[in-house]
């Protein structure tokens, strides 16, 4: 990458690493997108120079202008992580429109991760957007995971299908809820954009990688046995995992 797209990169990560931020907050309680920012405290308007993304954080040293509360560091975090996601995909992508169209993609994984986590939520904006948004990508052969429309179809249709069945069939025999709708139609997502195979990857990564945390976190006594786990955070790290893990490991062995 030449130095100015390096610069675009990061202040075009930043500021929709700032927005998804704001979706992290307000989706799950049904905020309207487009106020303007407040403190999470006291809920005074934040003026457009301390809401810079990263370094308006660091100026405040992590403290609110208007009060003096402590901010969460979940904020720059988010916008970090935007960031260094941009970043690695201009490295590997090149700065053009297929890396662009995927970094929205990850930064959906991002606000999941977090939304899950905090409230349990997987935002039904999110999930359908970017289904729909996944499908038209293969379509106009925007895919860097190289799916046709046909593959981009069959998984997210196959693996949202298989698990909405898993569901039932769980609260048939245990009657009750073990996975939220939310969870599927992130799998469905997650299968419109990566296919079924790699899709099929993601949710072995994410089952496993939930039973150890969720396992290791009951025997620390840190969780409840009846405690839910946010699948759709692990969802969110093995999607990314499985994507890194082929782009270095598996080149050719798993491409459908
Ligand atoms: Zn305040």
């Amino acid at each position: 990458m030449t130095s100015i797209e390096i610069a675009f990169v990061i202040a075009f990560s930043l500021c929709f690493g700032s927005f998804a931020n704001v979706c992290i907050y307000r989706l799950p309680v049904d905020k309207s997108m487009f106020t303007p920012s407040e403190c999470m405290h006291c809920n005074k308007p934040i003026p457009f120079y301390l809401n810079i993304p990263l370094f308006g954080f660091f100026i405040l040293r992590g403290k609110s202008a208007c009060c003096q509360k402590s901010l969460s560091l979940q904020y720059p975090i988010v916008e970090a992580l935007a960031g260094v996601g941009a970043l690695y995909l201009g490295l590997i992508y090149g700065v053009n429109i297929e890396s662009v169209l995927l970094f929205f993609f990850y930064l959906s994984l991002v606000i999941i991760f977090f939304t899950d986590l905090n409230e349990y939520i997987i935002p039904n904006i999110i999930t359908y957007s970017l289904s729909i948004a996944g499908l038209l990508i293969s379509y106009f052969s925007y895919s860097v995971f190289n799916l046709s429309l046909l593959e981009s179809l069959l998984g997210g249709i196959i693996s949202g299908g298989v698990l909405w069945l898993t569901s039932k069939i769980f609260i048939l025999i245990r009657k009750k809820e073990g996975m939220g709708m939310g969870d599927v139609k992130m799998i469905s997502m997650i299968g419109f954009w990566m296919g079924l195979e790699n899709t099929f990857l993601v949710l072995i990564a994410s089952s496993l990688l939930g039973s150890i945390v969720g396992i290791g976190l009951i025997l620390m006594k840190k969780m409840e046995r009846s405690q839910y786990i946010p699948f759709g955070t692990f969802l969110s790290i093995g999607a990314v995992l499985v994507w890194l893990i082929k782009i270095y490991y598996l080149p050719s062995i798993f491409v459908l």
